[in-house]
């Protein structure tokens, strides 16, 4: 996949006051927040022209409970201008789904998460892509 020119936004799942699934002391938010600058960087190296990405350190979108804040971060994603792929970044549960999850008719991002979920499955047994329906326009 050729990333000259093309324009990124990750985002890391949950933050906040909304860390989601937490696993012996390790929470969700802290993990996709750490893969996904590690994905910003690689991306970057990959030449990707500009690789955003919805937080950049522990916060939430000022919902006023989970849902709600799901519902902040994805008006903050559909007002982001000129993105050729998205990306939502998720580690669920030990046995749940950890992977990437990549908006209906997103065929730049699905491809980006496929090439994603083989690295994840070096690491993840149960990796996996799922298209996710966002709300995103
Ligand atoms: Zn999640």
């Amino acid at each position: 996949m050729d990333l000259t020119g093309k324009r990124f936004l990750i985002d890391p799942g949950h933050g906040g006051d909304f860390p989601e699934k937490t696993y012996k002391n390790r929470m969700e938010k802290e993990i996709t927040l750490k893969l996904s600058k590690i994905l910003r960087d690689m991306l970057k190296d990959e030449g990707a022209a500009r690789v955003f990405l919805t937080r950049s350190h522990d916060k939430d979108f000022d919902g006023k409970d989970a849902d709600d804040d799901i519902n902040k971060r994805v008006d903050y994603i559909n007002k982001f201008p000129g993105v050729d792929v998205l990306l939502s970044i998720h580690v669920n549960t030990e046995t749940g789904r950890a992977g990437m999850f990549y908006p209906v008719n997103g065929k730049a991002s699905k491809t980006l998460a496929r090439s994603l979920q083989r690295k994840y499955a070096t690491y993840i047994a149960h990796a996996g892509v799922w298209e996710g329906d966002f709300a995103i326009n």
